[in-house]
């Protein structure tokens, strides 16, 4: 089988600085290119970064010291930028993978954090993705992604958590059980049809 390349490009950060084409002060962007060998699986993946003047548009190659600094530098962003690819082809698992590394890089890298949040409720694991959910809610409770995850997340939570039903319960509810609670939510028009039988089949 032969092999097959793949390269990616993406900018990295902006700075300012003289071009030596322009010969004045332009702003330049780092460009990380990223180049996959596959044969039955990726067998190597090589990067290399280039400085993109925006004045003349002439991309140069950077010093090999400063390149290796800079890709160290990117290398969360790099994984999660993978991550995301893997996303965007639904391959979950790799995707997952990706954003591990580069948490591993950085824990705190919200990034990765979005990426995982959104893929584990891509997959349905509504409870895996709680956490990073509300790591990101507390950091940008104003993003209308993480929002929009989070309300996923309060749409099917209920469903698999009781102590979370009852936390929004009135009183007349809270000595139910989850079934008769769900029932007694679709009567009184809280949840539609089609809820209810997802969370009657998650009950179950
Ligand atoms: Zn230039």
């Amino acid at each position: 089988m032969p092999a097959i390349w793949e390269t990616y490009s993406r900018n990295m950060e902006t700075i300012e600085e003289e071009c030596r084409k322009c010969k004045s002060v332009q702003k330049h962007t780092f460009r990380v290119y990223e180049t996959k060998v596959y044969s039955f699986l990726p067998t190597k993946t090589e990067r290399h970064v280039t400085l993109v003047c925006h004045g003349c548009l002439l991309e140069s190659k950077i010093p090999k010291e400063q390149e290796k600094d800079l890709l160290k530098k990117y290398e969360k962003q790099i994984l999660t930028a993978d991550g995301h690819r893997f996303f965007e082809k639904g391959k979950y698992k790799e995707a997952l993978n990706m954003y591990d590394q580069a948490l591993k890089k950085d824990p705190e890298f919200a990034g990765a954090i979005y990426g995982k949040a959104r893929t584990l409720i891509a997959k349905q694991d509504y409870r895996g993705a709680e956490k990073y959910v509300e790591t990101l809610m507390s950091r940008f409770p104003k993003d209308r992604d993480v929002n929009d995850m989070n309300d996923v997340l309060r749409k099917y939570l209920p469903s698999t958590k009781n102590d979370r039903i009852k936390d929004h319960l009135p009183k007349e509810m809270e000595n139910e059980t989850p079934l008769e609670i769900l029932k007694l939510r679709y009567s009184k028009g809280e949840i539609t049809r089609e809820e209810y039988l997802q969370m009657k089949k998650d009950l179950e």
